[in-house]
């Protein structure tokens, strides 16, 4: 479903607030299972939301605080969503999807190896562990990417094979329309793209399914070449913060990859990608000033990298779980002049072959773009 249909100012404005304060839920048992550890920001829930489906923090600390709340579905399984009593919105829960029915032959439930996200991405991360993650020094405070494997809900490192039979089960039986692959940091010469290089030369073998991979910038740029030649068709490479100060205390370890090589990276990859094909995660709330956000973001578009701007949520169990959420006033002066500049530079999430840009789901950007 296009980003686009959610083009009307008070429903971008009503995303963009429950994205922001979260939303409680009369009922907790509904729709498809929320992401809860995984990599990135994680503890939301699908919607649909004005024929968008959308993520909505639910299972946080500061969502528990939410001012919205969402009733128990009805018999169509429609949930009114009340903010002081008042009917504001109505959404839907998805259905859980049918390949999450199906295990391997050696019994290992799809779900564990990938995930439905939205309500045609197929997400994984390749591998749930990153040489950073154990030590709190290292480690960036927003993470969770070890809590779902403690809690048996995944597996370490889902090989080839695996990803193969579960994409082809994805698009055969739920029509997922593109693939998302990230990974935990293996170590620190590729960092990630030898994994993804194998990943999804596997799937691409059983399946036409565009595919974004996610990894720190390699060593050597001549991965990019690899990861397109393997059949990776967008690359997101995520900075979360964009100021060096916020960068060495959220991301201690991360940080020690400077941004001037990101942005030697961003360059080198959108040579191979092209322009609008690779892009940046960037987590507002942590501490980057809207200035330094918006700053950042036109180095980045004037580079073709689209920077996808998503408000920060608190991850139960991290070492930021009791950190604010950024005020909804916070991403309404990000998010309007950043789709305003997207529009203007004609970078357009909609125009990604694949990825977290293209599905939009975990923020209201793509809304501002029209
Ligand atoms: S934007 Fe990315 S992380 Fe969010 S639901 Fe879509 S694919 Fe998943």
């Amino acid at each position: 479903m296009s980003p686009l249909a959610l083009a009307d100012a008070g429903t971008a404005a009503l995303l963009l607030n429950l994205q922001a304060l979260g939303l409680r839920l009369e009922d907790s048992d509904v729709g498809v299972t929320g992401r809860r550890g995984g990599a990135g920001p994680s503890d939301h829930k699908a919607v649909n939301l004005a024929g968008r489906t959308v993520m909505i923090p639910i299972a946080t600390a500061s969502a528990c605080e939410s001012p919205f709340v969402a009733s128990r579905p009805d018999q169509h399984g429609i949930s009114v969503i009340r903010r002081d009593g008042i009917e504001v919105s109505r959404i839907e829960f998805p259905r859980q999807p049918r390949f999450y029915q199906l295990q391997t032959a050696d019994g290992i439930p799809y779900s564990q190896i990938a995930t439905l996200h939205s309500s045609d991405v197929l997400a994984t991360t390749l591998l749930q562990s990153c040489i950073r993650y154990g030590n709190r020094k290292t480690s960036c405070q927003f993470c969770a990417i070890g809590q779902s494997l403690a809690a048996g809900k995944t597996i370490l490192r889902k090989t080839p094979e695996q990803l193969a039979e579960v994409a082809k089960a994805a698009v055969e039986l739920d029509g997922v329309k593109h693939m998302v692959m990230t990974t935990g940091t293996p170590n620190l010469t590729d960092r990630g793209a030898a994994i993804l290089c194998e990943s999804a030369q596997a799937v691409k073998a059983v399946v036409d399914l565009p595919i974004q991979g996610q990894c720190e910038p390699p060593d050597d740029d001549v991965w990019f070449e690899r990861m397109k030649a393997s059949g990776i068709d967008s690359l997101g490479m995520h900075l979360e913060a964009v100021t060096p100060e916020v960068r060495a205390r959220i991301m201690p370890g991360k940080a020690g990859v400077p941004l001037e090589r990101y942005m030697d990276a961003f360059e080198a990859a959108v040579k191979v990608f092209g322009r609008g094909q690779v892009s940046t995660y960037i987590l507002a709330g942590l501490g980057d000033t809207v200035e330094a956000i918006l700053a950042m973001s036109e180095q980045l578009i004037g580079k073709g990298v689209y920077p996808f701007v998503v408000p920060f949520v608190p991850i139960t169990g991290t070492p930021l779980e009791k950190y604010p959420a950024p005020a909804p006033a916070f991403m309404a002066q990000i998010l309007p002049p950043l789709g305003a500049m997207l529009k203007q530079a004609n970078l357009l999430s909609q125009d990604m072959k694949a990825g977290c840009a293209k599905c939009g789901a975990c923020s209201a950007l793509a809304s501002y773009e029209v």
